[in-house]
């Protein structure tokens, strides 16, 4: 999944990134409400964890106009210990969901969680192509019910590449949503876990899904693409 964190304090920045990235998530970081703001609005985020008290424009502002202009990317807002009156706003400018600072990394985590179960489908979370499932909520991937092991990056790709099936994805396209803005699309790190993925799912199967698209990128699909 892809994670905008929109906070100015480097210290709970970090600890947040850092976490959130070994979890296998895509992160984005801004510093203040104008940057966070203006993120938002040209990515395609699963969710923003945004701050309450930013440089320049506030989480709550930030928030609205995200809401007015009709992004419903969930958001869930860090508020200041005590302040009842940051959570009712925050809510009321259409917040999913609020944490109280400090919090414990695991508290921030099922929140998390919670908000990105909502967002997919709560009831039948699987995603399935072929004999291929995987479910994002216990994170099991089986092919043909085999159970298959995957690192927390090459769970990211197949999850990304499970909710868009028979379309081509660019490595421009894979390198948005599966990793972050810093990510250098000259580089072969697609191709490089493309294969390994390719070697867990598709090896020793007689059909493959997984397909390149010479010149422009790869495809999940279980039919065979033309060319
Ligand atoms: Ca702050």
């Amino acid at each position: 999944m892809k994670i905008l964190i929109v906070e100015d304090e480097n210290r709970v920045s970090h600890f947040i990134q850092k976490g959130l990235r070994e979890e296998g998530h895509a992160v984005d970081v801004a510093a203040d409400g104008e940057d966070g703001g203006f993120l938002a609005e040209v990515n395609d985020y699963d969710l923003i964890i945004l701050d309450v008290m930013l440089p320049k424009k506030n989480g709550i502002t930030v928030c609205r106009e995200l809401r007015d202009r009709g992004i419903n990317t969930p958001v869930l807002m860090l508020t200041a210990r005590d302040s009842v009156e940051d959570r009712v706003r925050g809510l009321d400018a259409g917040a999913d969901d609020y944490l109280v600072k400090p919090f414990a990394f695991e508290e921030l985590l099922a929140r998390v969680r919670a908000l990105l179960r909502r967002r997919s489908d709560s009831k039948n979370p699987t995603l399935t192509i072929a004999d291929l499932e995987l479910n994002p909520l216990s994170r099991a991937v089986t092919r043909s019910g085999k159970p298959i092991r995957l690192t927390t990056k090459e769970f990211s790709l197949l999850e990304y590449m499970l909710r868009n099936p028979d379309k081509v994805l660019s490595r421009t396209l894979i390198g948005e949503h599966v990793w972050d803005m810093n990510f250098d699309p000259e580089s072969n790190v697609i191709d490089v876990y493309v294969s390994h993925l390719r070697a867990k799912v598709d090896k020793g199967f007689e059909q493959p899904l997984i397909h390149t698209m010479r010149g422009q990128g790869y495809m999940l699909s279980e039919k065979t693409p033309p060319g």
